[in-house]
């Protein structure tokens, strides 16, 4: 199915309906990429995936532009940090507004730079206003100082703050263009930090149409940039100049973005890849599973991070599920539309569609059977390919244990409840997990899979939706946490202030040490009885 003008298709400012002419306007291009430092001149071409067409000239930035936008962040984060919290968090709310109020275009640009369907474009909006909403709502609590018990009850007072780090730097994939340019950055700007941010050259419309919606919710110009250009060149500069650096991407990349931020000893947080596992359990309804795998497996073609990529499943029930799963995902609709009718979108590149065709073909040889998909659609768009199961996979084939990020996942039989905990552990991810079956036994074994969350009857929505959880990797799929408290407190240090009244902690001039120490000793014991917290 190839739709891309249906008779549903409302107008769209800025957006044309129809692929045949600009997909945006030059008008909204221009609009748009204004929002860029750069210097250059210079500029890169962003094509569509849905049909490889060109959808707008980029400018690139240069090592002055990112020296640039620090010294200006570093003049803009002292004044930002004196702003008061109720102002912030109003800024947050009316972000969340703007964000429902904009979702048309939002959802057109997402899926123009992404070539996802509109349904996993509108996930991006919903979790955006989410994320502005919860830290608007819950900023007052997050960033307000708390009283500690001091040295000396009442003669020593202790207060902790937490104070922001300053310039955070931000490198976010294409994946989630929407939500990973900006929610892991509202956290940032809600606790006096500012912001400068490297979108991925695949998707930099779809961010710079949100830091226009946040410029209009009130963030002052030099409070969040954006900058442009090659990851390794740009995205390195910021890295050496970031107070802190919140990064999303591959797994490889990020361990490069760790070793240059341990010479400068700055903290960082990094969302990396994984190979998901879903285990449907004894007494799982087969039907409600194969439901939730489809949505767990096909969510953005399978390029989604915390996407599931291995499915386990108890001898007892694998061939009913696996007729459900097989029915479901063979009767997907695919197709590059603007509108709310397709099951499943493009990959994003000829890279992407280059690493999914490999990883098949690799796992065939390999002695894999291929279920259902694993073709190429040229027909339907340049990157198209189908929702795709393989079974018998054998550890000698690529994709066994490594991220493939697309359509493409594996059935495995097991026989008892430990083993698929053991197959679900096995590997060297550990981002996210989702199991299948009675909720008690279900809740039980959480605990024991390695993975940052683990969605119970469901893929991974129910984590990843609740903005007030935490949610992050285990072993190399990252270290630090976004969303929750967490997400926000990374973003901070942590100060004590201490005020001493009346005598010094070393105790008054006039007393010699040995009595003093007499005195603290006796004193210590009568505490020790006592319900006094020291
Ligand atoms: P990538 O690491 O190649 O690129 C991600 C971003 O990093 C891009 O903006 C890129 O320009 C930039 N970059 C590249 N090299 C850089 C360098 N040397 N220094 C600084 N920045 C650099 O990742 P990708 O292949 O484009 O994205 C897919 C990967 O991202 C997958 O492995 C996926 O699992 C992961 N991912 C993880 C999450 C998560 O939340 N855990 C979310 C989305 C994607």
């Amino acid at each position: 199915m190839l739709v891309l003008m249906s008779s549903t298709t409302t107008a769209r400012p800025g957006v044309s309906p129809s692929l045949s002419e600009a997909p945006v306007s030059a008008a909204r291009v221009a609009a748009l990429t204004g929002l860029i430092r750069s210097t250059t001149g210079e500029s890169r071409t962003t094509r569509t995936p849905f049909t490889d067409q060109a959808l707008a000239e980029v400018p690139v930035s240069s090592l002055d532009d990112v020296d640039a936008a620090f010294d200006a962040a570093r003049v803009a984060q002292v004044r930002w940090a004196g702003t008061a919290v109720r102002d912030r968090a109003s800024m947050l709310i009316r972000l969340h507004d703007l964000v429902l109020a904009h979702q048309g275009e939002l959802m057109d640009l997402i899926q123009l730079e992404s070539g996802k369907t509109r349904k996993h474009a509108y996930d991006e909006v919903l979790h955006l206003a989410l994320t502005a909403r919860y830290y608007g709502r819950r900023l007052r609590h997050l960033a307000g100082s708390s009283r500690k018990v001091g040295v000396f009850p009442l003669i020593t007072q202790v207060t902790v703050h937490h104070v922001p780090k300053g310039v955070v730097g931000i490198i976010s994939p294409w994946n989630y263009p929407l939500t990973m340019a900006l929610a892991d950055g509202i956290p940032a700007i809600a606790a006096g930090n500012v912001v400068v941010q490297k979108p991925d050259s695949q998707s930099p419309l779809t961010a710079l149409a949100a830091l226009e919606l946040l410029r209009k919710a009130g963030a002052p110009t030099d409070v969040w940039q954006m900058v442009s250009g090659a990851g390794s060149v740009v995205g390195t500069a910021i890295v050496q100049q970031a107070d802190y650096i919140c990064f999303t991407g591959s797994t490889a990349t990020g361990t490069g973005i760790a070793k240059l931020a341990a010479e400068r000893l700055v903290g960082y947080s990094l969302e990396l890849g994984g190979k998901n596992p879903m285990i449907v359990l004894p007494g799982a309804d087969v039907e409600k599973a194969a439901e939730g795998a489809v949505g767990a497996c096909f969510s953005s073609a399978g390029q989604l991070c915390v996407s599931i990529e291995r499915l386990y499943v108890h001898d007892s029930l694998y061939d009913d599920f696996r007729d459900a799963f097989v029915r479901r995902v063979s009767s997907m609709s695919l197709g590059a539309s603007l509108d709310w009718d397709v099951d499943m979108g493009s990959l994003v590149s000829a890279s992407q569609l280059e690493t999914v065709t490999k990883h098949v073909d690799d796992a065939v040889a390999n002695g894999a059977t291929v279920v259902t998909g694993g073709r190429a659609r040229p027909d339907l768009g340049p990157y198209f390919f189908e929702p795709t199961v393989l079974e018998d996979v054998t550890p000698a084939a690529e994709c066994f244990a490594e991220e493939t990020f697309g359509p493409l996942v594996s059935l495995y039989r097991y026989g008892s409840v430990e083993e698929a905990v053991e197959l679900a552990n096995a590997g060297e991810y550990g981002l996210n997990a989702s199991l299948f079956g009675p909720v008690p036994l279900a809740k039980r074994l959480a605990p024991r899979i390695k993975a940052g969350t683990v969605n119970i009857n469901e893929g991974f929505a129910a984590t990843f939706g609740s903005v007030d959880a935490p949610m992050g990797g285990m072993r190399t799929s990252g270290t630090g946490r976004r969303q929750g408290d967490e997400g926000f407190y990374r973003y901070t240090e942590t100060q004590s202030v201490g005020v001493q009244r009346l005598v010094p902690v070393a105790g008054p001039a006039a007393i010699p040490a040995k009595p003093y120490a007499a005195v603290l000793t006796f004193l210590l014991r009568v505490l020790r009885r006592t319900t006094v917290r020291r």
